[in-house]
């Protein structure tokens, strides 16, 4: 391909709202233009690229048995309404009208599209097995999206679904799915780092992401210094560990505290305000927060305040629920609460801080003086840590008043205690007790064992082999496709431009010639079709430019070889050719005769390195 043939549009400013590498580099190599916020268009030179990442995603699909298929983007709302996700999505779901008034869904995900296609094929267990994927557009609409392509509203997807029979067949499939993603993110010559993630919302009973660490990464990584230990904040789990003085605290007995009393701390109501106020460290504090949870599906006809409570369905099919519960969570005061771990213990979809009136209402002080003790009318929740609190400050459910010397079993007890903490650096390992640490992440793949989720309120249903009716197990796999790419290009840069491993490299060998005219012309067109009958894709800068603009840009679109032709090297005995790596220092020259085969395997060992350490 001749540069002035195809549209490729370098340029030296960066784009103000550019602040991360990939983002920059694939503005300035011409690989994408912004449309409008968070909707990007990929220009020639981009979309190679784009297309053989999902050819290498496509082919690790296929090589598990899993088979493309090609739904609608667009899809009626009534599908979303039966998962009971059309009201559960919130704001990201973009929702559309047609002509007739009738509402669709413009897929942000499929789980809901490939039910529903399985359920109208499906009799037999004989059918199963079966997993099928797409690699599609989707569309969130995020609030802020940003960092070009890696958060943008519109991106591809490659989203595969699975049915099983069993535990057995789903587990296997599940296997299968995350060694091919290793493969594929090996392929890429990325460094992906796979942790256990929360099932939370989507519900199902194993997750794990695939996460490339990333300063501007949305995920907190938590890692033991110690084993292998690796998970997603949001799901991390950590041994109860105790400062020096509440552990001493704790090994006293609650005997030994002075008796509860009332102490008055006027307008202090911040955990900040009351160290200052008591001068103490926030770990002697018990701080409670008052939550709202919402399709609540845990037992509650025990718990305080709730024998009134009705549980509903929201679909048919699904799992009874109470639409909303409040509880109190109680935490030592210099943790905090972990949400997503809190929803999961409470089995709800959803939970978040109670308005203000909500609290005044259910504790009888305005916010800042709840407490466990004397709290009746909602069920309290404590985390582990407060256990070990025999002499505590909290809240004394009245204005502008607290009580001290507070001991968890003799001044106030639990509906539940569960871990619900937020695990931080320095925590300790809850499988080998090692120090924990942090690092930011972005995450490229997740893959879920969805159970029934989806496929028993959308009564999906085959028939064994005794003409039994079972709903089958569903597994979900995704992997964001402009993610993988720009986060491809944050691995491998430099300060001139990308450094394209072999495998996703828009083209593999750039040739320059120094001027397009005379012998030179004639010696970079014959290179040109030699590399192209060797199958190498070259792309040939023909454009009338001083050598310094083209090395410039073909060190900004990263292309992994670059041979050089100019009338200095053609002339005498043997005419030769200037050949660089993009990530190499030096030039080495290659007579010209031997240059196509030269570079051809160069380009084939790179790929054999990069495909072969997937196997
Ligand atoms: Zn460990």
């Amino acid at each position: 391909m001749k540069f002035s043939q195809t549209f490729i549009p370098t340029l030296r400013e960066v784009p103000a709202d550019a602040v991360i590498a990939s983002h920059r580099l694939m503005f300035r190599s011409g690989m994408i233009r912004k449309l409008a916020n968070g909707l990007f268009a990929y220009l020639p030179l981009g979309l190679r690229s784009f297309r053989k990442l999902e050819q290498i995603i496509r082919e690790e699909m296929n090589a598990i048995g899993s088979l493309e298929i090609k739904p609608p983007v667009v899809v009626p709302a009534e599908l979303w309404q039966e998962s009971g996700r059309w009201d559960a999505y919130g704001d990201a779901l973009l929702r559309v009208k047609n002509r007739l008034g009738a509402d669709f869904v413009v897929s942000p995900t499929a789980e809901e599209a490939f039910t529903s296609l399985v359920r109208d094929e499906l009799s037999s267990y004989r059918q199963l097995p079966l997993s099928l994927y797409q690699i599609n557009t989707k569309y969130r609409d995020e609030i802020r999206p940003r960092y070009g392509v890696m958060r943008g509203r519109e991106f591809v997807m490659k989203d595969a679904y699975s049915f099983h029979t069993g535990d057995a067949s789903l587990d296997e499939h599940y296997q299968a799915m995350g060694r091919a993603y290793r493969r594929i993110f090996n392929r890429c010559g990325l460094s992906v780092i796979s942790v256990q993630a929360d099932s939370g919302a989507m519900g199902g009973s194993g997750s794990e992401e695939f996460m490339v660490e990333s300063e501007i990464g949305d995920n907190t990584l938590i890692f033991c210094k110690n084993c292998d230990y690796a998970a997603n904040v949001e799901k991390a789990g950590c041994k109860p560990d105790f400062s020096p003085r509440m552990d001493a605290l704790a090994r006293s007995a609650a005997a030994g505290t002075p008796p509860l009393s009332k102490i008055d701390t006027p307008e202090v109501r911040t955990i900040e305000e009351l160290c200052a106020f008591l001068k103490t460290g926030a770990e002697t504090f018990i701080k409670t927060l008052i939550y709202r949870a919402v399709n609540v599906e845990l037992d509650l006809s025990a718990a305080p305040g709730c024998s009134g409570l009705k549980k509903e369905r929201p679909a048919p099919g699904a799992p009874e629920v109470y639409p909303e519960v409040f509880f109190a969570a109680a935490i030592r005061g210099d943790l905090d609460v972990n949400e997503t771990k809190l929803a999961a213990v409470l089995k709800a979809s959803e939970v978040n801080l109670a308005a203000d009136s909500d609290v005044e209402r259910l504790t009888g002080a305005p916010v800042g003086f709840a407490g466990p003790v004397g709290l009746s009318r909602i069920p309290v929740l404590i985390d582990h840590s407060v256990t070990a609190m025999n002499d505590a400050f909290t809240g004394a459910l009245e204005k502008d008043r607290h009580y001290q010397h507070a001991a968890y079993g003799r001044d106030f007890g639990a509906w539940l205690i569960a871990d619900i903490r937020t695990v931080r650096a320095g925590d300790r390992c809850p499988l080998c007790g090692g120090e924990l640490y942090e690092k930011k992440g972005n995450e490229l793949g997740h893959i879920f064992k969805l159970g029934l989720k989806y496929s028993k309120p959308m009564k999906l249903s085959y028939l064994d082999e005794k003409g039994e009716s079972h709903t089958p197990l569903m597994g979900c796999y995704g992997i964001g496709v402009d993610r993988v790419l720009a986060s491809i290009i944050e691995e491998h840069h430099d300060d001139n431009g990308i450094i394209w491993p072999m495998t996703t490299a828009p083209y593999q060998v750039v040739v320059i010639p120094i001027k397009y005219e005379g012998a030179v012309k004639d010696a970079a067109d014959t290179l040109c079709a030699e590399l192209e009958k060797e199958g190498v894709e070259v792309l040939l800068d023909d454009r009338n430019e001083r050598p310094g603009v083209k090395f410039n840009d073909a060190d900004l679109m990263g292309i992994p070889l670059r041979a050089v032709i100019g009338e200095k090297n053609l002339s005498g005995g043997s005419p030769r050719v200037e050949i660089k790596a993009r990530a190499a220092k030096e030039n080495r020259l290659v007579e010209l005769a031997r240059a196509a085969l030269d570079l051809a395997g160069q380009v084939r060992q790179e790929l054999e390195i990069l495909n072969g350490a997937s196997s």
